[in-house]
């Protein structure tokens, strides 16, 4: 399960940052996943309910799961469109030539502590 690895790194990083801050308690976590990341969100949800159970530190920790559309770039004709509607296709120009200029990352936006 691809979630439960993210999952897993982004309680890492939380038990990193907590440590250098001391921090006993997180509140929330807010992540922005980028639509063709390859994350259900489903699964991230489930497997972060399962992960904040275990631990201490994320026990009742907030999540707040923020979508980042994925924006493709045509360089025939310069326009951007919504990846997930077109693939690769440019809908303007129905050129090939396009590359995804958003929507593939996954990132820890904020931590909120108590
Ligand atoms: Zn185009």
């Amino acid at each position: 399960m691809h979630e439960l690895s993210i999952v897993m790194e982004v309680v890492k990083q939380v038990e990193k940052l907590a440590q250098e801050h001391h921090v006993t308690k997180v509140k929330s976590v807010t992540v922005e996943v980028g639509e063709v990341s390859g994350v259900v969100k489903d699964y991230f949800l489930d497997a972060f309910d399962w992960m904040c159970k275990k631990n201490e530190l994320m026990k009742d920790c907030e999540l707040n799961y923020i979508t980042i559309q994925a924006i493709s770039y045509c360089q025939d004709c310069k326009k951007t469109y919504p990846t997930t509607k077109y693939a690769k296709e440019c809908p303007y120009c129905h050129s090939n030539h396009t590359y995804l200029v958003s929507g593939r990352d996954f990132m820890i936006k904020e931590i909120k502590v108590i």
